[in-house]
């Protein structure tokens, strides 16, 4: 049958595709695998966006996605985004992304993360995985049972364990480097900082301001969870939607991505946006020039909550506790590396480093031209190869 004479059902099926594609090219992705185990529950996708610097590693987040669209929305977005994380903390590793989609309290089996892990094991390493929003220790041990491309695992096992502190440290050290920035200063002494969620990050960074003498605002959808992180520092608990509308001189997001919109911006009363969570402008170019026009400084959150990564990179290299801390410190460094580019160039400081990420994508990437060493080269293409020379 040809084109003219398609059923408008697979005509429909055909656009549907066409439009995925679009989609990834976009984005610029290199390779999406989409998980389907029914008799273990899993529907899953990988998205791996780039492997110029090394193989794609980004964690593994379960939710109850409202559609197949918006899971496949969020995987794309996050990958891409850890990319860029990758790439800006001077890390050998590209960028990958998985969502599973389920209810993290109910639909969580052995069979389904260790179905999960062979998915991740077919990719022979070209996408490594870690723990995300919804997933805990014991889920990680499931995956970690059908392949060794996982990160993050128990220290028990040889791992590096919770990345959760030291993204908090690299949270607070880029929250620090912004108020330099805002107040010519970087103690959050006696600044009111109001953090969204109350979650493994919020918790770590709530202690380390608090340490400080931050007077701090807590936000959960969960009011029990909030109201036990507000005793431990002190804190004042609010609603989940009034945290926005708050005077506050440091606004934190640490929940869940696209949380500056077209509703929130409005509401917003800070100097400076700086939190762990993943996408929280929801849309890049529109919300992060409008913060610019509100006068408020935003810094990128694949910048700031980079500890994560550094500190599943670490493992890879044998895990060392400090040194993976001292790593997320020097996120102060490149923060305001980000906000002087931007000022010099006139630009809002999500593209600033946006720049800056591609820029080394870029050159470390033309490095590949220059041949190395030959020891990848097996077979008679080896063979070859070393006679000629010889
Ligand atoms: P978590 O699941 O421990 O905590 C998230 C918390 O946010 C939960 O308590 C949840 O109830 C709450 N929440 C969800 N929606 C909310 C809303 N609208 N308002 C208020 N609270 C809400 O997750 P986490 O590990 O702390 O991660 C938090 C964010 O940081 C995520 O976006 C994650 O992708 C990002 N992140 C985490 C790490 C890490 O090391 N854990 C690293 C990099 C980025």
């Amino acid at each position: 049958m040809n084109s003219t004479t398609a059923s408008p059902e697979i005509a429909k099926k055909s656009d549907a595709n066409f439009s995925l594609f679009n989609k990834l090219e976009s984005y610029e992705h290199e390779q999406v695998v989409i998980c389907s185990e029914p008799a273990a529950g899993l529907k899953a996708i990988i998205a791996i966006h780039d492997t110029t610097l090394g193989p794609a590693l980004g964690g593994v987040r379960m939710w109850p996605y409202n559609s197949e669209e918006e899971a496949m929305h969020d995987v794309l977005r996050l990958s891409r985004a850890m990319t860029y994380k990758a790439a800006i903390s001077g890390l050998n590793f590209g960028g990958g992304k998985a969502v599973i989609i389920g209810d993290p309290h109910s639909d969580k089996s052995e069979k389904l993360f260790r179905a999960f892990g062979r998915y991740v094991d077919s990719l022979g390493g070209r996408y490594l995985t870690a723990e995300d929003v919804g997933m805990e220790m014991q889920d990680m041990e499931w995956i970690h049972m059908e392949t060794k491309f996982v990160t993050g695992i128990p220290r028990e096992l040889g791992g590096s364990g919770d990345p959760s502190p030291v993204t908090a440290r690299g949270v607070y050290m880029g929250m620090k480097a912004c108020a330099n920035k805002a107040y010519g200063h970087d103690s959050l002494e006696g600044l009111t900082i109001g953090i969204q969620g109350a979650g493994h990050v919020a918790s770590y960074l709530a202690e380390l301001v608090h340490k400080e003498g931050a007077e701090l605002l807590i936000s959960d959808i969960y009011q029990e969870k909030a109201k036990k992180l507000a005793e431990k520092v002190d804190a004042k608990v609010v609603g989940p939607d009034a945290i926005y509308e708050q005077d506050l001189d440091i606004f934190s997001p640490c929940a869940l991505g696209a949380v500056i919109n077209d509703q929130t911006i409005v509401e917003l009363n800070c100097d400076i946006v700086a939190g762990g969570a993943n996408n929280v402008l929801e849309d890049e170019d529109k919300h992060g020039q409008l913060l610019v026009d509100k006068g408020v400084i935003y810094a990128p959150d694949y910048v700031i909550n980079a500890g994560g990564i550094i500190n599943i990179s670490s493992e890879l290299e044998g895990y060392n506790e400090e040194r993976a801390l001292g790593k997320a410190s020097r996120i102060y460094d490149v923060m305001l590396d980000i906000l002087d580019y931007a000022e010099k160039q006139d630009l809002p400081p999500f593209k600033a480093a946006n720049i800056l990420a591609e820029q080394r994508i870029k050159e470390i990437g033309n490095l590949q031209s220059i041949r190395a060493t030959n020891s990848h080269l097996s077979g008679r293409l080896g063979e070859i190869y070393f006679n000629d020379r010889n």
